[in-house]
């Protein structure tokens, strides 16, 4: 992790249970300034509000100086190259970038050509590593342990970051993993990115007994054909609390936000006391104070 926090993929599950024995730590809230007189820049080209948020609070919070950059409001609208941008951000000698990018493997080219270390907010449907941490994060409150758990995943699988890294991480501890969504959105060679990954078209087959149902939002941003009307979407792929009698009596329901009421889950899933969506959020502070932190110390 040297060169900072690209993905799941390249992490051993030694390194993964590192970062989150700093983050449990960092779960009691306070000011820790292990990162005082540092600068954490937060170069965003797509939109955010979670990720961007809690990488800012995580930074302040290890005592960081932060300077937060949007697309809309950065030179790239003045036709500024993406590897001009990030010269010029590096010139500026921040100790960490913090990027999100519409394109796959965006920050993996710069980590390449810079020495200043990248942190991946979400490439394309890459991956989307801080994710994948704060989601083992959650479960790991609620159950102690990510072995032999079910997890179905569940929604926009082909365009999603977050189903990648969260595959890579939850095989690594020895959870078993359903894909589930549409035929147009679950592509067959997803079963290859680790092994024992089960995919299907069926929601009730892959909710049942499930301890962890994981839904994901319809990237509606990244599909090229005519989506599905959400009402028909929310027909088949919505979760409803009927569905939760098919899962483990006390499993729960995840969402990496922003969620889409009536598409992809139904309100009283949203907020019922199966819904672990708003710790979520609030473990991404913690998770992402671990990360800036061992990125940059
Ligand atoms: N916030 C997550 C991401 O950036 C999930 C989503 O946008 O649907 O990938």
């Amino acid at each position: 992790m040297t060169a900072g926090l690209l993905g799941i993929e390249g992490l051993g599950r030694p390194e993964i249970e590192a970062i989150l024995e700093r983050s449990r730590y960092f779960q009691s809230p306070g000011r820790y300034d292990t990162l005082r007189h540092r600068l954490i820049v937060n170069l965003f080209f797509e939109a955010s509000t979670r990720t961007r948020t809690s990488f800012e609070i995580a930074a302040k919070r290890l005592g960081a100086d932060t300077v937060s950059i949007t697309a809309s409001s950065s030179s790239v609208s003045k036709g500024e190259s993406l590897v001009d941008t990030l010269n010029t951000l590096v010139a500026m000698k921040p100790q960490a970038i913090v990027m999100r990018h519409s394109a796959s493997g965006a920050p993996h080219f710069l980590a390449r050509h810079l020495s200043t270390p990248i942190v991946n907010a979400g490439d394309g449907t890459h991956e989307h590593p801080t994710q994948a941490l704060l989601d083992a994060l959650t479960i790991f409150d609620r159950r102690g342990s990510l072995e032999n758990l079910r997890v179905a995943i569940i929604g926009d699988i082909a365009h999603s970051r977050v189903a990648r890294s969260n595959v890579h991480l939850l095989s690594r501890f020895g959870a078993s993993i359903v894909l589930c969504g549409p035929p147009a959105l679950l592509p067959r060679e997803l079963e290859q990115l680790a092994p024992g990954v089960e995919l299907t078209n069926d929601m009730n087959e892959a909710i049942r007994d499930a301890d962890v149902v994981m839904m994901l939002r319809v990237q509606l941003e990244r599909q090229h054909e005519v989506p599905m009307a959400a009402g028909e979407y929310f027909r088949f792929y919505g979760l409803r609390l009927e569905h939760m009698a098919l899962a483990k009596p006390d499993a729960i329901v995840m969402h990496p936000g922003p969620i889409n009421r009536g598409r992809e889950l139904s309100s009283e899933v949203a907020d019922s006391q199966r819904s672990v969506i708003l710790n979520q959020v609030e473990n991404g502070i913690a998770v992402r104070m671990a990360v800036l932190e061992k990125v940059v110390a």
